[in-house]
């Protein structure tokens, strides 16, 4: 009988530490929340994200975490190793993963918007405040006040690929999150990469944008690989902008769309679209990658690709994952109709979650 217990015991332990083995993502992306907020986000998972059958949580975690190996890019409001450990073992044993997510290359600097969500001030994220000498592109100074557009195309910035010392920092900072999290993947962002192959860049000048973009790719990927963790990235920079009409934001007008062919095959990519209801994800999975396909806050759109996933027969097509940018609190305030200030077309996401919801709860 003790024997028995043993064994259960070890059991639920074990099953409790692990990630889940997902068949098909039904997923979100969720902010980290605030270390205060930790209950609040738990419970919410417990009431709502396990009964909505939600199986995937990309966790923007970004720099909001206690790294030791570089305690200098600690942003505010930042997890502590246990925090993680808690939230991953309540997920993992509601046979939710919960999937670790950090912007690499681009989004080295962050937008403040107002209250309108328009963006009005610009200011650096930890890695490039604290080692100024990765900026891809140094010659360009944050403005007082921020406007688009603008003469500089700043959007935000990225990191030079090709800075001799920049991997050993940004690795590090991977290797943290991925042993925190211990998932089977990590999401590296690297969406609306405008910065890449900066003339003025003595490293990356008159370089390829394709392959300075798949190069980065790749060598994230084979870190992990050898980790047995799978990268995910978005699919935007793979995407040619002009050719499908799709613009700067959700494909690439900067000549990085060549790296589809350059990047390596077993990197997953959550293929994001919100306007339109798009056939991208064919051509992700004709150049034989893995695809999840990505709405936000227009539910017809996230309605006509989730039925495009559906009817597709292919095993590269994953599954869904929502994107939600807003702070986690606010969503789940949203969620329970509570008073919260937030942009109209943030607001809407949560129509579009409980859209989605009730399609695949209906099935
Ligand atoms: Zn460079």
């Amino acid at each position: 009988m003790k024997k028995y217990l043993n064994f259960i015991i070890i059991s639920l332990i074990f099953s409790c530490a692990s990630p889940p083995d997902i068949k098909e993502i039904k997923g979100i992306t969720l902010k980290a929340p605030k270390p205060e907020n930790i209950e609040k986000f738990l419970n919410f998972v417990t009431d709502v994200l396990d009964p909505d059958e939600i199986n995937t949580i990309i966790f923007r975690i970004g720099w909001n975490y206690e790294f030791s190996s570089h305690p200098e890019l600690i942003d505010e409001d930042a997890l502590s190793k246990a925090d993680v450990k808690k939230i991953v073992k309540h997920c993992n044993s509601l046979g939710i993963q919960v999937i670790p997510q950090i912007n690499l290359l681009g989004h080295q600097s962050t937008l403040i918007r107002d209250q309108n969500g328009i963006a009005i001030k610009t200011k650096l994220r930890p890695l490039l405040a604290n080692y100024p000498e990765f900026d891809e592109t140094p010659e360009i100074k944050l403005p007082e006040n921020y406007k688009w557009p603008n003469e500089d195309g700043l959007y935000t910035k990225s990191y030079c690929p090709l800075h001799p010392d920049v991997h050993e920092v940004v690795l590090a900072i991977v290797e943290e999150l991925i042993n925190a999290f211990g998932s089977k993947y990590f999401h590296a962002g690297m969406d609306e990469v405008f910065y890449i192959g900066n003339d003025n860049c003595s490293r990356c000048s008159g370089k390829s944008k394709a392959k300075l973009f798949a190069d980065e790719v790749n060598l994230v990927n084979s870190f992990l690989k050898e980790k047995n963790v799978e990268l995910m990235i978005w699919g935007d920079r793979m995407i040619d902008g002009f050719e499908t009409g799709l613009g700067m934001w959700e494909a690439s007008e900067n000549n990085t769309h060549g790296s589809v062919d350059l990047i390596d095959k077993d990197v997953i990519v959550t293929d994001w679209h919100y306007r339109t209801v798009t056939n991208t994800h064919d051509y992700f999975i004709k150049k034989g990658f893995r695809v999840i396909t990505c709405p936000w806050n227009v539910t017809d759109v996230a309605v006509g690709n989730y039925e495009n996933y559906k009817k597709n027969n292919s095993d590269l097509y994953l599954g869904l994952l929502q994107t939600v940018w807003m702070p986690s609190e606010d969503f789940i305030d949203l969620y329970y109709d509570r008073p919260v200030d937030v942009v109209e077309r943030r607001r809407r996401s949560i129509d579009t979650y409980k859209k989605l919801v009730s399609l695949w709860k209906s099935e």
